[in-house]
């Protein structure tokens, strides 16, 4: 079974069952779907909206964020985690690894950052006894 998301020609919205993808097309190919509002025809998927995350609230705001809810205990342990890191360190982006390497050398600020290296960069960066960490960090909020 399959839920679909309907909206006729009059826009009413309403979910309906489905035994499978194909069922609905076949249906929907025929023209046999009509409105559980209004009886009329036209149905057909409702557009989802794409829920995009706003910028905005980077401070504080570790409470309920309704559009990017995480879905087990695992991706909450995780949100938090990132949270924290992203609190706590200074993100310099595709500069990381060279940055990484220029405070492990004295050259740069004692400071804890994030940043993106490729895997070839992360690896030499351990070979040389640099303190890195790989972040399971969702590319959605990278900033550079
Ligand atoms: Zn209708």
């Amino acid at each position: 079974m399959i839920k679909y998301s309907l909206r006729c020609a009059d826009g009413h919205a309403f979910d309906s069952w489905f035994a499978s993808a194909s069922a609905y097309d076949s249906l929907a190919g025929a023209d046999r779907l009509t409105c559980a509002v209004c009886g009329g025809g036209g149905v057909e998927k409702a557009m989802m909206a794409p829920r995009l995350a706003g910028g905005g609230g980077e401070a504080g705001d570790t409470g309920g964020r309704p559009l990017a809810r995480p879905a087990s205990p695992a991706e909450a342990a995780l949100a938090e985690f990132r949270r924290r890191v992203e609190a706590d360190t200074e993100d310099v982006g595709r500069r990381f690894a060279a940055e990484a390497r220029a405070i492990h050398e004295g050259a740069a600020p004692e400071r804890a950052i994030r940043g993106q290296a490729s895997g070839a960069e992360a690896r030499a960066l351990i070979e040389d006894g640099v303190p890195v960490l790989p972040l399971p960090v969702p590319r959605e909020r990278q900033v550079n």
